[in-house]
């Protein structure tokens, strides 16, 4: 079995975002940037069936994106994939290019599985993962909290509102992974020197022939509204009774 398994470069989700002062988006400038939390969950599945002896090919790794997208790759090299192809753009490419782009790797490369993260931290678009599956006519596994190899198929864990449920898709397919799915492991400074010499390709949009002109707008980003601080009551009834007042219930 071999792995695709697209990576995005994000804000590193431990800095707080800055808004640029025209709300025109998130000021990027000078901020710590790191591989979507959702993409490393993807990449240690990926090497996680490698080691289980599951996938036997080669895990590639996808990341569309600026130059620097490369150190991204890297990170995801140094946990264990073998090669990087790096999409080089300085445009934030959208979900739907982003998915056209994959499936014209898919249709070179051609893996068995595709291993996505449910959503991008910047964006929260939740949809390549979704839309690729659609482009491939590929059966789709998300928000997977397990995964597990039966024969030529996948049984993939899904965490819905009511609780778990599992589907049993046919290879080849999309999974896109949930938060519970593994704990991305740290890679050791020998896994770091070896993924120096691991191969990346770079490629642009138009080699793939895909127009990736943003067809969205953003009209204004602004910062979430400050919370106000709490009150402490001194027992239950006056709970109630504030709770009462403010028409709360
Ligand atoms: P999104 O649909 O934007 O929330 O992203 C979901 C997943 O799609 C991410 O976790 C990545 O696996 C993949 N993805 C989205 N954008 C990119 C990108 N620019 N480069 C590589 N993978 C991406």
């Amino acid at each position: 079995m071999k792995v695709l398994v697209p990576v995005k470069r994000v804000i590193d989700p431990n800095v707080r975002p800055r808004v640029k002062a025209d709300g025109s988006g998130v000021d990027l400038a000078n901020i710590k940037m790191a591989m979507n939390p959702f993409c490393e969950i993807a990449v240690e599945e990926a090497v996680k069936m490698k080691e289980k002896g599951l996938a036997t090919g080669e895990i590639v790794l996808v990341s569309i994106g600026p130059a620097q997208a490369q150190e991204t790759l890297r990170v995801g090299l140094a946990m264990g994939a073998d090669r990087g192809i790096l999409v080089q753009t300085d445009v934030a490419v959208e979900p739907l290019a982003v998915a056209k782009i994959l499936k014209a790797i898919v249709d070179a490369e051609k893996p068995d599985v595709v291993i996505t993260g449910k959503q991008a931290i910047d964006d929260d678009s939740n949809q390549t993962g979704q839309m690729l599956a659609a482009l491939l006519d590929w059966p789709q596994g998300t928000f997977a909290s397990g995964v597990a190899k039966d024969g030529d198929k996948l049984s993939v864990t899904r965490e819905v509102d009511g609780g778990l449920q599992t589907v049993s898709i046919q290879l080849p397919a999309v999974v896109t992974t949930d938060l519970r799915l593994n704990e991305p492991r740290f890679a050791s400074l020998p896994n770091i020197m070896k993924a120096k010499k691991k191969p990346i390709d770079t490629k642009t949009p138009a080699d793939y022939g895909v127009d990736v002109t943003p067809r969205l707008t953003i009209v204004k980003v602004a910062e979430p509204k400050k919370r106000e601080a709490g009150e402490k009551v001194a027992d239950v009834d006056a709970l109630i009774a504030k709770l009462k007042s403010a028409g709360a219930i």
